[in-house]
């Protein structure tokens, strides 16, 4: 992968304003993908393609990422970055709503990364387990959304998605199938390893 142009890629994407993934979820991250060398990866997010990229460094032998984007300007973005940071090959995106692309998806991954509507963690929860390896391992950017999840204040606009998120933990927490560790990096990071 070029090195460079990912830099790039992220500078453009901070100044857009662009939601990518922060440097210290970011490391955490890499080290469980490092550990695992993943043969394939679903992330549900693409935005500009930042985080696909970057994990594509870590995909063992001639793995690949599939990564869904609602947005079709993103959708056009995340193309070209793949283009210029040369992962082409590595990485393919699904245009449309996750709701709708995910239950068409019948493939199992090891690794699934969900970065996208707050308020639909739950389903993509269930999305993920159905399609998730022996092995696997599901982890959840932003679940404790600027610390309104774990408070009590509850009246803000924002309340679906809280509530949704809260589901989320309490979902990964309860199941037997699935051991789970919440991380206060970034916005908030859920990892859940399937154990059998
Ligand atoms: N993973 C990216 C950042 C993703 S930001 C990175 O770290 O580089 C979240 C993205 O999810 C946004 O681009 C948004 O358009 C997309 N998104 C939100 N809800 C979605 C949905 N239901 N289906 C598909 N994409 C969705
Ligand atoms: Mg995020």
């Amino acid at each position: 992968m070029n090195k460079i142009e990912l830099e790039k890629i992220k500078k453009k994407a901070l100044e857009e304003k662009i939601p990518i993934i922060m440097d210290d979820t970011l490391e955490v991250i890499s080290q469980i993908l490092k550990e695992k060398s993943p043969k394939n990866i679903l992330e549900i997010g693409t935005a500009v393609g930042y985080s696909a990229i970057c994990f594509s460094e870590y995909l063992g032998g001639d793995g690949y990422i599939d990564t869904i984007e609602r947005e079709s300007n993103r959708v056009i973005q995340a193309k070209e970055n793949i283009k210029k940071a040369e992962v082409e090959n590595k990485i393919n995106i699904y245009e449309g709503d996750a709701v709708e692309v995910l239950p068409t998806l019948n493939k199992k991954y090891d690794v699934v990364f969900i970065d996208a509507a707050k308020g639909k963690y739950p389903f993509f929860l269930e999305q993920a387990l159905r399609m998730l390896n022996e092995n696997g391992i599901i982890i959840a950017d932003n679940v404790l959304y600027k610390g309104y999840v774990m408070s009590d204040y509850n009246k803000h606009k924002q309340r679906t998605a809280v509530r949704n998120l809260r589901e989320y933990i309490a979902k990964i927490t309860e199941n037997p199938n699935l051991e789970t560790k919440i991380l206060e990096v970034g916005d908030g990071l859920a990892i859940s390893k399937k154990i059998s």
